[in-house]
């Protein structure tokens, strides 16, 4: 019987540079949803202390009070003006690390230096189109340099660098490993 979470992952994955053409955020979804759905199983059993919750910082207030670090980027102090303070106290609960990035650049070079083995990463669709053409996608995790990471996925709303938003219920029940 063959595993039909990594055959359909594996379709979507094959067809998206076409499908994208026509029915882009579709093309998008569909990918999303059968990566997320094929990798949970790995995702939920990584220990949560090798896990890290990553956000992209246009999800943060425009008068966020954060501070920004050259090694983990902006700082959330929970100034409850976004919903980012909120997961990060969930994450802390957990005992899973949290981040929010700059860029996709400095988040791949978190996950390299954290040493993580799963992260759970927030991104638009432009990024995702982009981020296939740069870093290998394999059936045990996104190639970085030094690791391979085992992926979960929430799209945000639109392509926007400021005041983006998710479906931060989807995002807490990835977290919750009630999905
Ligand atoms: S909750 Fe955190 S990320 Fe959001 S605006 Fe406040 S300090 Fe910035």
């Amino acid at each position: 019987m063959p595993d039909m979470t990594k055959v359909k992952f594996l379709t979507a994955l094959f067809l998206f540079p076409i499908r994208s053409l026509f029915e882009e955020r579709v093309a998008q979804s569909d990918l999303v949803k059968t990566a997320n759905d094929y990798y949970r199983a790995s995702f939920n059993q990584t220990p949560a202390q090798d896990k890290a919750v990553m956000l992209p910082h246009c999800l943060v207030s425009r008068k966020c009070q954060a501070t920004f670090s050259k090694e983990d980027g902006i700082l959330c102090v929970n100034c409850k003006r976004c919903k980012c303070g909120e997961i990060k106290a969930l994450c802390e609960e957990r005992g899973i690390q949290f981040y929010i990035t700059p860029s996709v650049g400095f988040t791949k070079r978190l996950a390299d230096r954290k040493q993580l083995r799963a992260a759970l990463g927030a991104t638009c669709g432009f990024e995702i189109e982009r981020g296939l053409k740069s870093t290998r996608l394999t059936l045990k995790g996104i190639d970085l340099r030094e690791r391979r990471v085992i992926p979960q996925v929430v799209l945000t709303a639109k392509h926007d660098c400021l005041d983006n938003d998710l479906d931060w219920d989807l995002l807490r029940r990835i977290i919750m490993n009630n999905y």
